[in-house]
């Protein structure tokens, strides 16, 4: 692959922290997706197999849909509370790797590998590229290009998070690169059928109910459209807030709808809203609203006493994303 992202430079200094480093954490933001979990575990594996202590730093459960990704067992709540190299994966802002903060605070070094755009996060080394589709591909490139050996589940976990940040394949960030990528992830031995039957085939029928629920209560006004996800109907259906996911992007694919948004209401008076759009940037409102993302998949948060009142946040801000 010719168009590689990184700079020289840069790589150069992550080789040197790497090198330097006898203990490694890497940390990602809270509420884990595919790509998150990919790169993560993705990289701390290619590390280990390169000889180095490397832990991944847990937060949260991690939604079922989620749970048969090799090397879980390595994303361990039981950390350090200081690293020689802390990694910083696929966050924009420090508050987004939240209880791990004093971690980043303490380690010695600091290094950001992410694909967001406006990165906020103060580090020793910054690898930050928003024309990259999933930091799994970054991920890819650093290992590819200081000749680290991509192993066969390392080679599944990134292929996974390519394959869930670019809608598998078909968002616009994907690119020849990133198709190439995943040909040689596949050539490593990365097993698509596995990843595609867990991730696509294997929906509860509670889950498929609990979706539809939510698509018949969506409001709609003109080009968008607006969704809730509460609590009551998390439990209602027995399910998780996680397997809301596709929800956003399913309303936003719809016919005449250019954006979506999904209010999530995660309790203690915190709502998670995810926009997505198809040609809009929405990633200013989000980061004006506190939180961040990529063009056409952003997300912030809304702090309310009630699911009422941050919904009428939510839709008000949507009315007036131009
Ligand atoms: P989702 O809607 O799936 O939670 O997130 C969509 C995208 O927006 C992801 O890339 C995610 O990292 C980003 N995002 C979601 N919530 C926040 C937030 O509160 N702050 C920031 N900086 N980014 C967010
Ligand atoms: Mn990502």
């Amino acid at each position: 692959i010719k168009k590689m992202k990184i700079s020289g430079e840069n790589l150069e200094k992550l080789k040197s922290l790497i090198d330097a480093a006898a203990t490694i954490g890497v940390v990602s933001h809270v509420n884990p997706d595919g790509d998150n979990l990919g790169s993560s575990l993705g990289l701390a594996r290619i590390l280990r197999n390169h000889g180095k202590k490397t832990q991944v730093i847990g937060h949260d459960e991690i939604d079922d849909y989620l749970k048969f990704l090799p090397d879980l067992k390595y994303y361990t709540k039981d950390y350090k509370d200081s690293y020689d190299l802390l990694l910083i994966l696929d966050a924009s802002e420090m508050d987004r790797i939240g209880d791990a903060i004093p971690v980043a605070k303490k380690s010695k070094m600091t290094a950001v590998i992410d694909h967001h755009l406006g990165g906020k996060i103060e580090s020793d080394l910054n690898i930050i590229h928003p024309d990259s589709p999933a930091t799994c591909e970054l991920i890819y490139e650093i290992a590819s290009r200081l000749e680290l050996p991509i192993d066969k589940t390392s080679a599944t976990l990134l292929y996974t998070g390519i394959v869930t940040d670019t809608g598998r394949f078909l968002y616009s960030n994907t690119s020849k690169d990133t198709l190439e990528i995943a040909g040689h992830l596949l050539e490593l031995g990365a097993d698509k059928e596995y990843i595609y039957t867990n991730l696509y085939q294997n929906k509860p029928i509670k889950v498929l109910q609990f979706e539809n629920y939510l698509i018949s209560k969506a409001e709609f006004m003109t080009d968008r459209v607006f969704a809730v996800s509460s609590a009551d109907a998390v439990s209602k259906f027995d399910v998780q807030m996680g397997d809301c996911e596709h929800v956003a992007s399913v309303l936003r694919d719809l016919e005449g709808i250019e954006i979506s948004m999904l209010l999530k209401e995660y309790g203690n008076g915190e709502y998670k809203v995810s926009l997505r759009s198809k040609n809009v940037d929405i990633s200013k409102t989000a980061r004006e609203n506190g939180g961040g993302g990529h063009i056409n998949a952003s997300g912030f948060s809304i702090f309310d006493n009630s699911l009422e009142q941050a919904a009428e946040k939510a839709r008000e801000i949507l009315k007036n994303i131009q």
